[in-house]
């Protein structure tokens, strides 16, 4: 049976739920499909916490940063449901660029504040720090576990249909349009849709491989992105030891004589499961099919010695590990872009959650025809 739709949007995560979302806002017909179930912890999206971190200077992302605040605004008001916690963002340690963050958020009309370590340390006791300290008080915890739902019930709200459980397996590309295979428990349906918003996280490659047919204009032209590299990351969740403790999300980059350091690191408070804390970005290498979901001890190891010299507030040795995907670019930054009737949202390099809402006007934008995403996500970079 040949079903035909408008726009078909691939993966239900935070970037297919926001586009969705972006999209039935703009009275456009959607249909959202995703492999799993709601809630699923396979892929980038699931747990309460990600920071949203202001710590930024590149004018795009400031302008996506002020953005997306009025946006989770919006949204938190249209859902009534809270999706940012205010706690606030610091910011530490000899790397990091702390002083162009401060200058380029300053002059976008986003707070941010140097205090020195004593004064740092006064007001959050959990944690240790030995240089300046940035503080930006617009940041704090977005809840994907909130966030998601909310993406999806407002754009069902608006006619969109979504679809869990729903798995696409084979993928033709015209130049008019698209046509999708989907499995579900119902069987096999052969779908038609002027559009495709591609947002599968880990599995954008694999399913990008399957396009066939024609890309812009030449027949068995592949839709090429840069590389992606989709990788095991193991933060884990800290028991509180010091409960008086007050926690805003921090980050602390390492200087270059930093020993026994993977990268820098990100950390939040997770209301009942304690402070997450994690490596950035250097989970070894997988295929988002074929996990284990086992932390890599050496990392983890590493992870519990930082606890011990820089957090204090915590029980270095009471732990548990989460597991997530990253998908990141050789640049870092996110794959913005359209080819024919297939819109992509891909490589979010383990910073894209504060971004959704903005992911998801951009990627409306690019299927609409509105405007085009900033030069610095064009595939063809
Ligand atoms: C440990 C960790 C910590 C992070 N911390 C932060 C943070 O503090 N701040 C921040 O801003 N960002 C953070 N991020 C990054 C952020 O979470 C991601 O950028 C974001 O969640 C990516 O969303 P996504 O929709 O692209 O991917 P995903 O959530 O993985 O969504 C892709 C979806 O596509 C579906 N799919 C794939 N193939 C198919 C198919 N064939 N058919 C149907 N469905 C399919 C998948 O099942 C999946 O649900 C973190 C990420 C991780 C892993």
């Amino acid at each position: 049976m040949n079903t035909v739709l408008d726009t078909v949007v691939i993966g239900g995560g935070a970037m297919g739920s926001a586009a969705a979302w972006a999209l039935s806002r703009r009275g456009r017909q959607v249909t959202l499909v995703e492999q799993f179930g709601p809630g699923h912890k396979i892929g980038a999206s699931h747990g309460a916490t990600r920071n949203l971190n202001p710590g930024y200077h590149r004018p795009e992302y400031v302008a996506m940063l002020a953005e997306g605040l009025a946006l989770w605004d919006e949204l938190e008001q249209e859902s009534g449901k809270q999706l940012l916690a205010r706690t606030g963002i610091v910011n530490h340690g000899p790397g990091g660029d702390l002083r162009r963050v401060s200058d380029a958020l300053t002059a976008a009309g986003i707070r941010a504040e140097f205090l020195d370590p004593a004064e740092a340390h006064e007001r959050w006791r959990g944690i240790r720090f030995d240089q300046q300290v940035l503080h930006m008080p617009d940041g704090g915890q977005l809840n994907p576990e909130a966030a998601l739902p909310a993406f999806q019930r407002l754009a069902s709200a608006r006619g969109a249909e979504i679809r869990h459980h729903t798995k696409l397996v084979d993928f033709e590309v015209f130049d008019d349009g698209v046509r999708l295979t989907l499995e579900s428990a119902a069987g096999t349906e052969v779908v038609t849709a002027a559009q495709a918003v591609v947002t599968a996280g880990g599995w954008t490659e694999k399913l990008l491989e399957m396009a066939s047919g024609r890309v812009s204009g030449k027949d068995g032209a592949a839709i090429r992105i840069p590389r992606l590299r989709v990788t095991q990351e193991q933060p884990a969740h800290f028991r509180v030891a010091d409960a008086g403790a007050v926690w805003p999300g921090f980050n602390h980059y390492p200087g270059p004589d930093y020993r026994g350091w993977y990268s820098p690191v990100y950390g939040m408070q997770t209301p009942g499961e304690g402070i997450k804390a994690g490596w950035h970005g250097v989970g070894p290498v997988v295929d988002p099919d074929h996990r284990d979901f086992r932390p890599e001890p050496t990392q983890l190891a590493a992870l519990q010695d930082y606890a011990r010299q820089w957090l204090p507030g915590v029980d270095p040795d009471d732990l548990e590990a989460i597991s997530c995907t990253y998908t990141t670019t050789p640049d870092e930054d996110f794959i913005l872009d359209r080819m024919g009737p297939v819109v992509i949202g891909a490589g979010f390099s383990g910073h894209g959650f504060k971004f959704t809402p903005v992911v998801g006007r951009i990627l409306a934008d690019l299927a609409t025809g509105t405007r085009p995403a900033p030069s610095i996500f064009r595939a063809s970079r």
